[in-house]
């Protein structure tokens, strides 16, 4: 199982291996800078060779990074629009460095211009920042919880993206099980997840599918909040996330965790419980 947790990079980057290998984590997911400014510290060599080293020594296959909070790249505003495609081929080329396997990026807010507008500036942010760097490290588009004014919380906004993308097989998407149960999809029942990987495979492509996010819901079915809850604890509960895991179509992809982090062992838990509920074939 391809299980693990995003992990913190403080200290250095090298250090988050050591914290996912602490938790038994078979893959992670690092930011690979502070996530809160806009600006990033160059990254040294001596940074990128130890990274790369404990990487391998720990036998990490996959790797995921995700972008920082600030860069929103629907905004129909020029000059946010402009900063947050500049962040994102900034990271697309501190991941080749280091070596990550994927990029997760959210698909960012139309600040209430209207959905349309919205897809137009993903696909043309990713187009751009695509057409000046050459990667190994694979773009993923990540779903939204349909808060007000988000781009991508529908399989169908989705296929319009991928429609106006030039290099599509350098893109694949993230989904979050968090965000697909807040914008609707009802992924807890067995019929609902059955309909939505259906939906998701008629307008995306179960091919372009990487990477899942798991955090349970602490809004329920289509609230639009993005609000992370423990493993079992929210509105996708226990039962949802062993469909969820098992299934044939998501099991053997990397699954990361998201959860919230207010104690020690926190992580651990909800890796557990996830460990748990995976069942052999
Ligand atoms: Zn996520
Ligand atoms: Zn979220």
């Amino acid at each position: 199982m391809l299980l693990g947790a995003h992990v913190s990079i403080s200290g250095s980057i090298a250090k988050s291996v050591d914290r996912a290998k602490e938790l038994g984590c078979t893959t992670f997911q690092i930011f690979t800078r502070n996530p809160r400014g806009w600006r990033a510290q160059k990254l040294k060599e001596s940074e990128v060779e130890e990274f790369r080293k404990r990487r391998e020594e720990e036998g990490y296959r996959v790797v995921v990074a995700h972008m920082p909070y600030l860069p929103n790249i629907a905004s129909p505003k020029q000059e946010s629009w402009r900063k947050s495609v500049s962040v994102l081929i900034e990271e697309l080329r501190r991941c080749e460095a280091l070596g990550i396997d994927y990029l997760v990026c959210h698909l960012g807010s139309h600040l209430g211009k209207g959905v349309q507008v919205g897809i137009e500036r993903v696909a043309k942010a990713v187009n751009e920042a695509l057409s000046k760097v050459e990667t190994r490290c694979v773009l993923l588009l990540e779903n939204m919880a349909g808060q007000k004014g988000s781009v991508g919380s529908r399989f169908e906004e989705m296929k319009e993206i991928f429609a106006r993308i030039e290099q599509p097989e350098r893109v694949g998407v993230c989904l979050d099980t968090c965000h697909l149960y807040a914008a609707g999809y009802d992924i807890r029942s067995e019929a609902g997840l059955e309909e939505t990987l259906r939906s998701f495979d008629e307008n995306v492509g179960l091919g372009r599918l990487k990477v899942l996010h798991l955090n349970d819901s602490k809004g329920g079915l289509g609230s639009g909040l993005d609000r992370h809850e423990h493993i079992g604890h929210g509105h996708i509960g226990r039962e949802g996330f062993r469909r969820i895991i098992n299934h044939r179509h998501l099991r053997e992809l990397p699954m990361i965790i998201e959860t919230p982090e207010d104690e020690e062992g926190d992580y651990s838990y909800d890796l557990s419980v996830l460990r748990s509920l995976y069942q052999k074939v």
